[in-house]
């Protein structure tokens, strides 16, 4: 079925590897969909070809000097696009009154800030930018509520877990609908069968190179440590209103199952689909309707076998971090995501060996200790203290 009037939808981090998936559904879909708004960091290039093939009224991009180049480009080529700059106009842009929807694509805590615009202005959101909840989680659930907005998963799994909970399940408290508790699959990661030794030796090409998904750099590094998967933990946490002990993570390599929810009675409900991020897309951006992906059909018969196994939280202790974390409370994951984007960054950037990203994540957590958050001044404060610490010790490690 096509709605009459096309759906308005904002894509904050476009060109990103969420955003170009998303506009990949839009584009099977002209008459539901129109673009309001574009934004990038850095990738222009890819920006202006989004604005040309999509025609948003607004962009936005990092820096000054190259929106207006953009600007002036656009222009020549016949377009009305309007392009800003900076912090303060992705805010803007997110709460904009031309668009109904907006897709949270950044990646990490720049993200936090225009996700919050969107959600004041009572927007649907499509949330992809876990690190968001991760920092202000009760802030940002308050939001939600306070001001109507409508806040639907993108993550896989997540959105798995969406789709498994009875309809309205958001509104109620988890033992009234009898979710006894979550199971959030993980692949395992590029090093799953890596023995411990060779873990210290793993180069950022490595550790990008994921089995099944294919994504932005940072989030696969996150795949590789199981930060992501501890990250997810927070998230499903926070969105599905349950305590850290009724979400447990099970690897599952061949990432076909996406999640699932266990039921007192004794039932399972899983979500299963070829492993990519168009299926949840598509999923979030109809929702509570079903619209083609572009994503073929599972082949069960082709799957074989699906296997599943523990985490090994000896190897990869980012997982048990996460947990500790959020039990915690206060501001430890602020704290929590502030050190492993700093670690990441430094990883990748070849500063860092693969094996110290948790230790370098427990010592940051470890000084700066566990304090109360009151409002969104705290929180960012809190992760700019959080960030010179981990930078001070990278730089030393
Ligand atoms: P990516 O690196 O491919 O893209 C990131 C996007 O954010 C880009 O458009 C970039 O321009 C923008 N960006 C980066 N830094 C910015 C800044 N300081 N200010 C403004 N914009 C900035 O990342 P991705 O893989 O698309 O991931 C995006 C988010 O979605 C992450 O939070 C990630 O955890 C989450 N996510 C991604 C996937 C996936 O399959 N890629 C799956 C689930 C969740
Ligand atoms: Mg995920």
């Amino acid at each position: 079925m096509t709605t009459a009037i096309p759906q308005r939808i904002t894509i904050l981090g476009a060109t990103g590897s969420i955003g170009v998936s998303t506009l990949d559904v839009i584009a099977r879909h002209p008459q539901r969909y129109r673009v309001a708004a574009l934004t990038a960091h850095s990738n222009v290039a890819r920006l202006e070809a989004q604005c040309l093939a999509f025609r948003p009224e607004l962009a936005v991009v990092g820096e000054a000097g190259p929106a207006r180049a953009l600007q002036g480009r656009l222009r020549q080529q016949g377009l009305e696009t309007r392009v800003l700059s900076g912090p303060d106009a992705l805010e803007m842009v997110a709460g904009d009154e031309r668009s109904d929807t907006v897709v949270a694509g950044i990646v990490g805590a720049a993200g936090l800030a225009p996700t919050l615009a969107a959600i004041r202005a009572g927007k649907r959101i499509l949330l992809a930018n876990k690190e968001s909840l991760v920092m202000a989680g009760g802030l940002f659930m308050d939001a939600v509520q306070r001001h109507g907005a409508v806040l639907l998963p993108l993550d896989s799994e997540h959105n798995a877990v969406f789709q498994c909970l009875p309809p309205g399940y958001s509104a109620r408290p988890a033992d009234a609908s009898g979710v006894k508790r979550i199971l959030l699959t993980a692949s395992g990661g590029p090093f799953r069968t890596k023995p411990a030794a060779e873990l210290a030796h793993v180069t950022p090409e490595q550790a990008c190179a994921h089995p099944n998904w294919s994504m932005g750099r940072k989030i696969s590094v996150d795949s590789a440590t199981l930060m992501n998967k501890g990250l997810e933990l927070i998230e499903a946490c926070w969105l599905f209103g349950l305590p850290g002990e009724r979400v447990e993570v099970v690897v599952h390599p061949q990432s076909i199952i996406h999640s699932l929810v266990e039921y007192v009675d004794g039932s399972m409900l899983a979500q299963l689909g070829n492993p990519d991020m168009r299926t949840p897309i598509a999923h979030a951006l109809a929702y509570p309707e079903r619209i083609d992906s572009g994503v073929v059909g599972l082949d069960l018969v082709a799957c074989g076998q699906l296997q599943f196994e523990r985490p090994d939280t000896e190897r990869f202790p980012c997982l048990s971090l996460a947990y500790q974390a959020f039990a915690a409370g206060g501001d430890a994951c602020i704290n929590l995501n502030a050190a492993n984007e700093v670690a990441v960054e430094a990883f990748l950037a070849g500063r860092l060996r693969f094996i110290d990203i948790p230790d370098l994540i427990r010592e940051v957590l470890e000084r700066l200790g566990v304090a109360p958050v009151v409002d969104l001044d705290d929180v960012f404060s809190r992760d700019r203290r959080a960030r010179r610490t981990a930078r001070e010790l990278a730089a030393g490690w």
